[in-house]
């Protein structure tokens, strides 16, 4: 099962991604855990793309295609994975297919969490307050100026990547304002309904 988890910043796909990894049994793989552990070990990668990590806008292309690349031809990727964060552009998703067809796969299921503006907002305030509350890190793009810019990203690069799946009929949305739980299981039975694959 191929699954890409879509949303706006602060909907909930880390969460439910590593629901469903564990439920399945198949990896969650998300760009941005995977840059941000770049930036944290100084690779290249991590140095090309820490700038635009910080100020809320995207990594070019061709690093996160990079990125993406390697992280599925892992072992662990054959059987099925959970996307987080990818794709973000419209040209990732058509490169994502090219890469998927070689292999001749292609994505089961993309799941559209739905989560209005304010909610985001109080949410994303919410994960740097508690991580700052706890002694963890926080994320050097969980504050109010780089969510903007995230959200204005979001809007126009990202959210046309939702029709191009909506046409290719992969597409489906869930309501990511009930409890954390409630969201798994609609999501679960989503994914077992037969249209879905
Ligand atoms: P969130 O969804 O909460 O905004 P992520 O952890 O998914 O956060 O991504 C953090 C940052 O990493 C993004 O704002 C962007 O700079 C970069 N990034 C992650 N995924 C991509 C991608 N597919 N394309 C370009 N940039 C990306």
């Amino acid at each position: 099962m191929q699954i890409i988890m879509f949303g706006p910043p602060g909907a909930g796909k880390g969460t439910q991604s590593q629901k469903l990894a564990k439920l399945y049994g198949i990896p969650q793989l998300s760009t941005g855990d995977i840059l941000r552990a770049a930036v944290a070990a100084g690779s290249a990668v991590g140095l090309a793309a820490k700038a635009q990590i910080d100020s809320g806008a995207l990594v070019g292309d061709d690093i996160v295609i990079g990125c993406i690349r390697d992280r599925l031809n892992e072992s662990d990727a054959q059987d099925g994975f959970i996307l987080d964060g990818f794709p973000r552009t419209v040209a990732q998703a058509v490169e994502l297919d090219a890469l998927l067809g070689q292999i001749g796969k292609s994505i089961s299921c993309v799941v559209e969490l739905v989560v209005n503006e304010a909610e985001l907002m109080k949410r994303v305030a919410a994960r740097a307050q508690q991580a700052s509350a706890t002694g963890a890190q926080v994320r050097s793009d969980d504050n109010p100026e780089s969510l903007k810019m995230r959200l204005a990203t979001y809007h126009s690069a990202t959210r046309p990547v939702a029709a191009f799946y909506e046409k290719a009929g992969v597409l489906v949305k869930v309501d990511g304002l009930r409890d954390i739980s409630e969201v798994t299981e609609e999501i679960v039975s989503l994914l077992a309904a037969p249209a879905s694959g």
